[in-house]
């Protein structure tokens, strides 16, 4: 039960579309398109990086905040 392994499955596929084979120019993508999309993506923060900046943390006492008074 061996097929063979046609040249097309062998090669790398596109990182972003994964659909399309690897182009040289534009490793490790397929296309400008798919290049420029992925950085497009770093760019407007979609790879954002885990554990993001909790900078207000430290100023924002919740648990000290005055809650308004309902009933007065
Ligand atoms: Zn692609």
């Amino acid at each position: 039960m061996s097929k063979p392994v046609s040249p097309e499955a062998r090669q790398p596929k596109c990182a972003r579309c994964r659909k399309h084979p690897v182009l040289a120019d534009y490793r490790p993508f397929c296309s400008k398109r798919c290049a420029d999309a992925d950085l497009g993506s770093w760019l407007n923060g979609n790879y954002a990086i885990a554990g993001g900046p909790v900078e207000d943390a430290d100023d924002a006492p919740d648990r000290a905040a005055p809650l308004p008074d309902e009933d007065d």
